[in-house]
Formats: structure tokens, C-alpha cells, sequence
């Protein structure tokens, strides 16, 4: 069997993955770190959310107060930063810089106005859209993780029909990856994170 693990890819640019909530991103991207551990690195974004069950401060985020959010924006060390539903969100620049000082190409997670600030800054990645199958599916999914109520819910479904018509427009995005069958959106995500495959370009 291929050791996987001695293939890295000959892009190093880091790897930006957004999509709405509950589209399967963390699952996706755990796959992805624990296949490929030495290749890849997870930006641990800050964040100003309280923790939802399960999730680990430092690993699924830095959970910040607002006070010491606004130290960090103030200091300048965001890369980009967003306010998404009413908590702030952001990329610290030395979290992005000590993945790639071990030699590992960063792969992070964003919403699109942290795409965009990164595109006018003129910050070199490759950019991934994970899609639902279709809106039905992603509130069924939300509904099942049963972490958000049902009001924010349908918050996360009116973004998520603005991100998915932004994810149309071409070029925003290099390839769009529609996340129906786990393993088949796995195997999507690795060939096109080792350039095995083109992107599929957006006709
Ligand atoms: P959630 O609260 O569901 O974890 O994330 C809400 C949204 O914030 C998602 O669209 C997620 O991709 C985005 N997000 C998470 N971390 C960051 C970040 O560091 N920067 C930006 N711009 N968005 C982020």
C-alpha cells in the first residue's frame, strides 16, 4: 500500500475550506488531518461563540471573551476576521505561521467575507467550497446536531443560501465540492488537495 504520508503536494499554498453550518466541514477536515497528520496543519481559529457539546478549546477552537478578541484585532494579528450570527470569528496570523514553520501546509476554515478579505489582501491559497446536496438537507442535518435553537437555525439557513449562490459565481471558488456521500466527498477533497485531479472549473 501507498504510504500516503511520504506524498506531499507541490502546492504549498494553504487550503481554505468554507461552506455553511452543518455541511459536513469537520468531519470532512478530521478525516483529512488524521489521514495526512505530517502534511497537513488545522488553523485553530478565535472565537468569541461559546463552546458548543464536544468542543475542545484549542482544537475545534480558541474560545475567546470579547475583551480578549478585540486585544488581538487591535494588535493587528488577524490575517481576516468576521462577526458571523452575532459572535466574531478570526485567523490568527501566527497560528497560520507556526503550521507552516513545521513544514505543513495550513488548512483552514472561513466564511466568505473571510475569503474575500483574504483575496484583496492578495493572500495566495486554493480555495474549496463544501455544498449541500440541497437546503432541505442542510436543515435536516442542523436539526439533528440539535446544537443550535430554531430561530438560529434559520439564520444559518438564510446565510447559507447567500454562501451557496456566492459559491456560483466563477472563480470565487477553485473547485465546489457537493458533500452527499461522505466517502465519495472525501475522496474529492484528497485528490484535489494533492492535485491529482483539475479543479472542476465553474463553467
Ligand atoms: P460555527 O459557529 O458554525 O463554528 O462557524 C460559523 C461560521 O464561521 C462558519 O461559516 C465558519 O466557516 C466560519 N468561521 C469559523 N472560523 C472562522 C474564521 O477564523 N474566520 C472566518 N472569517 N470565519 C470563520
Amino acid at each position: 500500500a501507498m504510504d500516503t504520508d511520504t506524498i506531499h503536494p507541490t502546492d504549498r499554498r494553504p487550503i481554505v475550506v468554507s461552506g455553511p453550518s452543518g455541511v459536513g466541514k469537520g468531519t470532512l477536515l478530521k478525516m483529512l488531518m488524521d489521514k495526512h497528520p505530517k502534511v497537513f496543519g488545522r488553523k485553530t481559529s478565535h472565537t468569541t461563540r461559546a463552546p458548543r457539546e464536544g468542543e475542545i478549546h484549542g482544537q475545534h477552537y480558541y474560545f475567546v471573551t470579547k475583551e480578549e478578541y478585540d486585544v488581538m484585532r487591535d494588535g493587528d494579528q488577524y490575517l481576516e476576521l468576521n462577526n458571523f450570527n452575532g459572535n466574531d470569528y478570526g485567523t490568527s496570523k501566527k497560528v497560520v505561521e507556526s503550521i507552516i514553520a513545521q513544514g505543513k501546509v495550513p488548512v483552514m476554515e472561513m466564511d466568505y467575507h473571510g475569503i474575500q478579505q483574504l483575496k484583496d489582501q492578495g493572500y495566495a491559497a486554493r480555495f474549496i467550497f463544501l455544498a449541500p446536496p440541497d437546503i432541505p438537507t442542510l436543515e435536516q442535518r442542523l436539526q439533528r446536531r440539535g446544537s443550535d435553537e430554531a430561530e438560529k437555525i434559520q439564520q444559518r439557513l438564510e446565510i447559507a443560501e447567500k454562501e451557496i449562490e456566492q459559491s456560483k459565481v466563477g472563480g470565487f471558488h477553485d473547485t465546489v465540492i457537493v458533500n452527499d456521500d461522505l466517502e465519495v466527498s472525501y475522496k474529492a477533497l484528497e485528490d484535489y488537495v494533492f492535485g491529482r485531479e483539475e479543479s472542476n472549473e465553474a463553467a
